[in-house]
């Protein structure tokens, strides 16, 4: 897998973790003993992986994540399963993970599987 494409997918759980925390009340989850500085070391994790994307990446990241929440899509048989498209046949046949590319209809980054 492309290293950036590693790292995308990294900081898309992370962030998914963090929201799902803004979600609970942290006083409840205090006293049900559940680690309150898990916040901070989340926030840390997602500072450190978006240290090792390129701002350009992390341009469309921040967009996609803001259209849709989760940014990777996987592709089976040439069709994103983000949107269900199907992928032009060029971008279909390139099946591989080399390089850091996006579903021309739904903007999520393009995860190939075999
Ligand atoms: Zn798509």
């Amino acid at each position: 897998m492309h290293s950036d494409l590693e790292f995308l997918v990294i900081l898309n759980d992370i962030d998914l973790m963090l929201d799902d925390l803004g979600k609970g009340n942290a006083e409840v989850e205090e006293k049900l003993g559940f680690d309150v500085s898990r916040k901070e070391k989340l926030e840390k994790a997602r500072d450190d992986m978006r240290g090792k994307c390129s701002e350009a990446v992390l341009r469309r990241y921040d967009r996609v994540r803001g259209k849709y929440g989760k940014v990777i899509s996987p592709v089976f048989d040439g069709v994103c399963y983000g949107c269900f498209q199907r992928l032009h046949t060029e971008l279909a046949q390139i099946s591989r993970n080399e390089k850091i590319l996006s579903c021309p209809h739904c903007g999520r980054f393009l995860y190939f599987m075999k």
